[in-house]
């Protein structure tokens, strides 16, 4: 298949069109906060959305950071502190602990900054690929970056865009096929679309705008 039988123009207008007016999620939301909306707070969010509902992230991180929005501030709690802060997260515990180790390794490496740059956010510890890529794009508003969570990886798979195995190979592979002009947009309007409609199990496929673009239209599953 080449570029132009995979309709990404077609597509991608007609997810804006669908999803537009739908909520982001708050790694994503520029109108979040303002006073409280740095990279660290995209930075810590994200650490606080794995594998867990977008509107439970959005209270943790806002008990959080809306009083402890640097490393300083941060540094000075207790690990429990944040536990009872970011509850009911999923693995709150072990985030605690990331969020605090993150904090100090900003401090003492990056004088209190979080750095501008994937390879420098990678080696912090419990930054994987989606964290540091979501930090260059939502954080700092840079292109180039393609963040892959897990509807970011399913629905070009169903779309029979790809065929991969996970996240890592998906980034790969979407980095060779699908156009730069479309890097910005795609990771927003794919989480929106999965969150929405192309469900993980059961997806809408009755009522999905690109359902004559898709590879996996007519799933058994489908709704
Ligand atoms: S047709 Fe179904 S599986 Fe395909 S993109 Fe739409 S919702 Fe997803």
């Amino acid at each position: 298949m080449n570029k132009k039988q995979f309709n990404f123009e077609e597509i991608f207008q007609l997810l804006k069109e669908e999803l537009e007016d739908k909520k982001l999620p708050v790694v994503a939301d520029p109108d979040w906060d303002r006073t409280i909306n740095t990279p660290f707070k995209t930075l810590i969010s994200c650490i606080l959305s794995l594998r867990t509902k977008d509107m439970v992230t959005e209270k943790a991180a806002y008990n959080l950071l809306k009083k402890y929005n640097t490393p300083e501030k941060i540094i000075k709690l207790s690990e429990e502190q944040i536990q009872d802060l970011i509850y009911p997260v999923g693995f709150y515990k072990v985030k605690s602990k990331t969020i605090k180790n993150i904090s100090k390794t900003l401090i003492d490496k990056y004088g209190s900054v979080v750095p501008d740059d994937i390879n420098e956010l990678l080696k912090l510890k419990g930054v994987g690929r989606k964290t540091a890529n979501i930090v260059m794009v939502y954080g700092f508003n840079k292109t180039g970056f393609l963040p892959i969570d897990t509807h970011c990886h399913r629905i070009p798979n169903r779309l029979g865009w790809i065929k991969t195995k996970n996240p890592v190979e998906t980034e790969q592979k979407l980095r060779k096929i699908l156009p730069q002009k479309y890097w910005d947009d795609f990771n927003h309007l794919f989480v929106k679309f999965g969150q929405i409609i192309c469900l993980p199990v059961s997806p809408y496929c009755s009522r999905c705008p690109i359902e004559e673009y898709c590879k996996k239209n007519g799933l058994k599953n489908s709704r």
